[in-house]
């Protein structure tokens, strides 16, 4: 289970079932729940399952639940494509448009007119397939997958298209790692010591970069993007620079926090409803309904009006997804503080301490990963020697076993880093370990720190 955050994704559980049933999946999700009891989950995205759904249904009555809409494309794309639904290129493209106005229909009104232009087609009249697929499989559910559905706060393109990729990336790495994993016990211990440490610690280390308090920004972007997520940034600088060209005969006010705004390709005016302490802000264009990030009309807004960012609602502006996690900052600061502290790190300048902190986690998380692995291997051997030892009752062979083992115990002891002959805790090794990675990363990435600079500057 993954919940998406300002900076992408991130996981927050895992559970294993002996078969993908409601009964079983709905299980682990109590047992999941029953472990946060303030976790109110709104909204979940699925993939196209009934067990999941169903499950979901179960255990989070209120939550809304999606199916996912990379996926449904997906799907949609692989039925048409497939040879025995009988379908021309045409028809393809015929069928996947309808199916996509129905999906991207801003209004219940709209989709309702979508459903009916489909069920009065030639197609669907003429090919039994395309009836039962439509009708059983989706125009009954369409409140999972219809745009005019989707509540105000979840952000249906950002939740879908662009995180998928990344999921897939993060899914893709960990199944590499769970290929060496050969028991349940080992691959708990994957997921608790390396994958869900090394996902949060990148969570962490997004938000540290993108703040002030890594670099400072660019004096061009405004005061008030300052401290946020880099893609959102990014895409309020588009939008502002696409507000540019509007006058202020193109801005009109009508109402408390409402304004009319002219499109700029038609003589259409779009109604833009700032929002205030119970709703959230809304624009009649196609961009604010696709993903509900701010339209270039609320910033021609902000431009010819006295309305700022401020005015906008306080659930839009505060957002998770258009802010950094300030919790997880000071913790970074926190951390990076340590190491100035840290003798074998420390160069005098300030600045280049930032850039070795910063980079060195990547390094240090690389190194303990492989610690980890290592670690777990050696265990796993261990154990196979325990049971054997209840086993075998071949004394020589034991004896000589014994006699290698103590030669191994002696080498392994030799390798334990000591103070006053006892050996060092746990984080005193990892501090070590994050000090020499540092060391070592400041001569081979300092061309990475230079570049990322650059980035940074040029937002
Ligand atoms: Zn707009």
């Amino acid at each position: 289970m993954v919940v998406r955050t300002n900076v992408g994704y991130t996981p927050v559980a895992t559970f294993i079932c002996e078969s993908e049933t409601t009964a079983h999946i709905a299980e682990a999700l109590s047992i999941i729940k029953e472990w946060n009891l303030r976790w109110k989950p709104r909204f979940f995205m699925i993939d196209y399952s009934e067990p999941e759904y169903q499950a979901l249904q179960d255990v989070f009555p209120e939550a809304h639940k999606y199916v996912c809409s990379f996926h449904r494309e997906q799907a949609w794309i692989r039925w048409c494509r497939e040879g025995k639904n009988q379908l021309t290129t045409d028809n393809q493209h015929h069928l996947l448009k309808m199916l996509r106005d129905i999906a991207t229909a801003n209004s219940k009104e709209k989709c309702d007119k979508g459903i009916h232009i489909l069920r009065s087609s030639k197609l669907y009249a003429s090919n039994n397939r395309v009836k039962a697929y439509t009708e059983t499989r989706w125009l009954g559910i369409c409140q999972r997958w219809c745009r005019a559905y989707a509540l105000p706060g979840f952000n249906v393109s950002v939740t879908t298209n662009n995180g998928v990729e990344a999921l897939n990336r993060t899914l893709k790495q960990f199944y590499l790692k769970l290929t060496t994993t050969n028991t349940v016990s080992s691959l708990a211990e994957t997921l608790v010591l390396d994958f869900i440490p090394d996902q949060l610690m990148s969570y962490t280390r997004k938000n540290y970069a993108f703040s002030s308090q890594y670099k400072a920004y660019n004096p061009q972007v405004p005061a008030f993007l300052h401290d946020r997520p880099r893609a959102f940034v990014k895409h309020c600088l588009t939008k502002i620079s696409a507000a540019a060209h509007y006058k202020s005969k193109d801005v009109q006010k009508v109402g408390e926090n409402i304004f009319q705004v002219k499109s700029e390709n038609s003589l259409q005016w779009y109604e833009v409803f700032l929002g205030d302490s119970k709703s959230f802000p809304k624009c009649q264009c196609a961009a604010f309904m696709e993903n509900f990030m701010p339209c270039k009309h609320l910033f021609a807004i902000f431009a010819h009006s006295d309305a700022t960012w401020n005015s906008l609602s306080p659930l839009y502006k505060n957002s998770a997804y258009f802010n950094l996690d300030l919790s997880f900052l000071s913790k970074e600061v926190q951390y990076k503080s340590c190491l100035r502290d840290d003798q074998e790190v420390g160069t005098g300048s300030p600045v280049q301490q930032e850039d070795e902190t910063d980079i060195s986690g990547e390094e240090a998380s690389t190194c303990n990963r492989y610690i980890h692995s290592t670690q777990k291997c050696l265990r796993e051997k261990l154990k196979v020697l325990q049971d054997l030892s209840f086993l075998s009752s071949d004394v020589d062979v034991m004896s000589n076993v014994i006699s290698q083992l103590t030669l191994a115990c002696a080498e392994l002891e030799q390798t334990i880093p000591r103070e006053s002959q006892l050996p060092l805790h746990q984080s005193g090794k990892k501090s070590a370990l994050l000090s020499t990675a540092s060391k070592k990363e400041k001569d081979e990435k300092g061309k990475t720190v230079k570049d990322d600079k650059q980035n940074r500057y040029n937002l």
